[in-house]
């Protein structure tokens, strides 16, 4: 389970997931802050194995 980028909370909740390229994506919203980001796994073993976008912090 990732911690949020913003305020290092790990009360998230999940919004959706999907497929980009060799990633899995999650997008999670913190209970916390509210701030919400992107989570990429990587399970190719091609590129970065795992990174964050943040994409709106509240
Ligand atoms: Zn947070």
């Amino acid at each position: 389970m990732p911690a949020c980028p913003y305020c290092g909370s790990s009360e998230l909740e999940v919004q959706k997931s999907w497929r980009f390229r060799f990633y899995n994506v999650t997008r999670y919203r913190c209970r916390r802050c509210g701030g919400i980001f992107n989570h990429y796994a990587n399970t190719s073993g091609k590129g970065k194995p795992e990174f964050y976008i943040r994409v709106r912090r509240r």
